[in-house]
């Protein structure tokens, strides 16, 4: 693990450190608020109120859980690209787009240069973790992933309106960094849905982070990731969270032809199942693991956000992750040689 760099940042985490993808679901009252805020019935404060309240919630669980490495349930989010999009001068609501068959969304369009004028997620996290002790990671969205989710009409290009939002969104990181957060996640699902454009995924992560003094973790989920690996691993962050057990831990082949280089955070509970997984399973793939990846490298979490999870799924799931690594923690311990 980059150990050496998470304890200059003053974090002492145990061997297989848990956390979660970031989405945890939204409690009955919060989604009922969300919808009666939409059809003006209540204020911006009372819901807001109400996302307090259930960022509290799971603060309080992940610690009753035992969770490392904790995260705020981005309570207050809907979309990961549209949150920040509406938040950034340069965008506009953009038109309807059909999405999942009968579903549609606002598709953002940027019509102007994309500027950063305020912290947008720093209240959120300074809120969160001011509720634990334990480490509260700070969440963003990749250049690549907003550039690719959104309609541009501004930039010239593709590579040029990720370069853009790669300033933008360091501008946020070096919020965050500066309120203390320590460990800052920065999700990019769009990773491989172009692999030709991996190079400008790469430029602009660089552009994100590079000199700034934070354990860094990427998000990837649902990729086509034989088509990007190992050249990934060039992304500037300290840590991959990957979907692992979605696909049946195919992508332990992969690294079995070319090393992973860098930490992990291991998806060992599939997300988009309502089956909970039993302790033996995930001890099984958190095993698997190991015989590729060295022990400080891994870290163990659930494959994605588990907001589409009822919270008694979510939370059962968190349970059996907990439960997992602290088991595989003390068998490590007692097989290292004397
Ligand atoms: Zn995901």
């Amino acid at each position: 693990m980059n150990r050496e760099k998470l304890e200059k940042l003053g974090l002492n985490l145990p061997l297989f450190p848990t956390t979660s993808v970031g989405s945890f679901p939204k409690p009955d009252y919060l989604a009922k608020a969300r919808g009666e805020f939409n059809k003006g019935k209540i204020t911006a404060q009372q819901l807001e109120d109400l996302e307090r309240k259930a960022t509290s919630f799971w603060i309080e669980k992940q610690e009753e859980l035992g969770v490392d490495v904790l995260v705020d349930g981005e309570m207050y989010r809907g979309d990961m690209v549209a949150y920040f999009a509406e938040r950034l001068p340069g965008f506009t609501n953009g038109g309807l787009v059909r999405s999942y068959g009968n579903r549609y969304y606002h598709k953002p369009m940027i019509t102007g240069e994309v500027k950063w004028t305020d912290p947008i997620t720093v209240a959120w996290w300074k809120y969160a973790q001011g509720l634990t002790k334990k480490p509260v990671k700070g969440m963003l969205t990749g250049a690549y992933t907003v550039m690719d989710w959104s309609f541009n009409e501004h930039y010239p290009d593709r590579k040029a309106t990720c370069l853009a939002l790669a300033g933008v969104i360091r501008k946020e990181v070096e919020a965050l960094i500066a309120a203390g957060c320590k460990i800052i996640q920065i999700d990019e699902p769009a990773l491989s849905v172009r692999p030709e454009e991996l190079p400008i995924a790469i430029e602009a992560m660089q552009r994100t982070t590079e000199g700034l003094s934070a354990y860094f973790i990427t998000h990837a989920c649902y990729g086509a990731f034989e088509y990007i690996y190992p050249d990934m691993l060039k992304l500037a962050v300290d840590n991959f969270d990957l979907e692992m057990s979605n696909s049946g831990l195919d992508l332990l082949e992969l690294f079995r032809r070319h090393p992973f280089t860098k930490d992990i955070s291991f998806g060992v509970v599939d997300v988009h199942s309502h089956v909970l997984e039993d302790a033996g399973t995930v001890r099984q793939r958190i095993e698997q693991a190991l015989t590729l990846l060295p022990p400080e490298r891994v870290w163990v979490d659930p494959d994605c956000g588990l907001k589409t999870r009822t919270v008694d799924e979510a939370l059962a799931k968190m349970r059996v992750v907990v439960e997992a690594a602290r088991s595989c923690r003390g068998q490590a311990v007692a097989t290292q040689p004397a």
